[in-house]
C-alpha cells in the first residue's frame, strides 16, 4: 500500500490530522490500517522523544492540520507575546480566527486544505466584500457567505446534503438554507484540544 506524505504526517503525530478530505473519513485512512509511525522503529517512535522532540512534535502537528508555514506559525506566537491574556487561548485564536479555517468549520470544505483554495480563488465574502486572504482574521458579528454565483461550481454541489448531518461549533451560526455564517462568539480553547496541546507550543517557542 503506498501512503503518500500527508498520511505519514499523521501516522508520526500518533493521531488522525484530517489532511486528505473525505477519504480522513473512510476505511481507507492510513490511521486505520497502521496506526504507528512510518518506518521500521514506527511502533517505538514516540517512546523514544525527548521533551524537546514532544514539543516539536506537537507544533508540526498543530501546524499541519491548520496548513500554516513555519514562518506564519512563529509570527502568530510573537504577536501574541506582547498581548495580555492566556497565551494559549490567543495563540487559538489566531489558529481558529483564520478565514480558510472558518470556512472548513462551516462545512463547506471538506479539508482546511480544500477551504484555502476556496478562499484564495476568490469564492468567499466577509460582510458582503471579497476576501481572498486564507489567514484573514475574522471577527465577531462577520458575516461570511460563498458568493452566489460560485455555489453553482461543483465545488460545492454536495454542500447542502453535507450540511443537513453536520453540525457547527458553538460559537459559529449557520443558517443551512442560505448557506450562510456569522461569528457568533470567540473561539473556545477546546476546539485544540482535538489536535494537540497548546501549551508544548507555547513551550517550544518560549525556549
Ligand atoms: Fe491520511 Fe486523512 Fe487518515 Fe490522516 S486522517 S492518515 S491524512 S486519510
Amino acid at each position: 500500500m503506498i501512503i503518500n506524505s500527508k498520511c505519514k504526517k499523521c501516522r508520526r503525530a500518533g493521531q488522525k490530522l484530517f489532511l486528505k478530505g473525505e477519504r480522513c473519513y473512510s476505511q481507507k485512512c492510513a490511521m486505520i490500517r497502521r496506526p504507528y509511525a512510518p518506518g521500521v522503529h514506527g511502533k517505538s517512535f514516540r517512546r523514544r522523544m525527548s521533551e524537546y522532540g514532544q514539543q516539536l512534535a506537537e507544533k508540526q502537528k498543530v501546524r499541519y492540520v491548520y496548513g500554516i508555514s513555519e514562518h506564519q506559525f512563529k509570527r502568530y506566537f510573537k504577536e501574541i507575546v506582547g498581548q495580555k491574556g492566556d497565551k494559549e487561548y490567543l495563540f487559538v485564536k489566531k489558529l481558529e480566527n483564520r478565514l480558510d479555517n472558518v470556512v472548513f468549520r462551516f462545512g463547506w470544505a471538506q479539508s482546511r486544505r480544500l477551504a484555502r483554495q476556496i478562499v484564495n480563488h476568490g469564492h468567499i465574502l466577509v460582510n458582503k466584500r471579497k476576501v481572498d486572504i486564507p489567514s484573514y482574521q475574522v471577527k465577531k458579528g462577520d458575516i461570511i457567505k460563498i458568493k452566489e454565483k460560485s455555489k453553482k461550481l461543483a465545488l460545492f454541489q454536495n454542500i447542502e446534503a453535507f450540511l443537513k448531518k453536520y453540525e457547527v461549533p458553538e460559537w459559529l451560526s449557520l443558517d443551512k438554507q442560505k448557506i450562510e455564517g456569522e461569528i457568533k462568539d470567540q473561539p473556545k480553547i477546546d476546539n485544540l484540544s482535538e489536535v494537540g496541546e497548546i501549551s508544548m507550543i507555547i513551550e517550544y517557542y518560549s525556549r
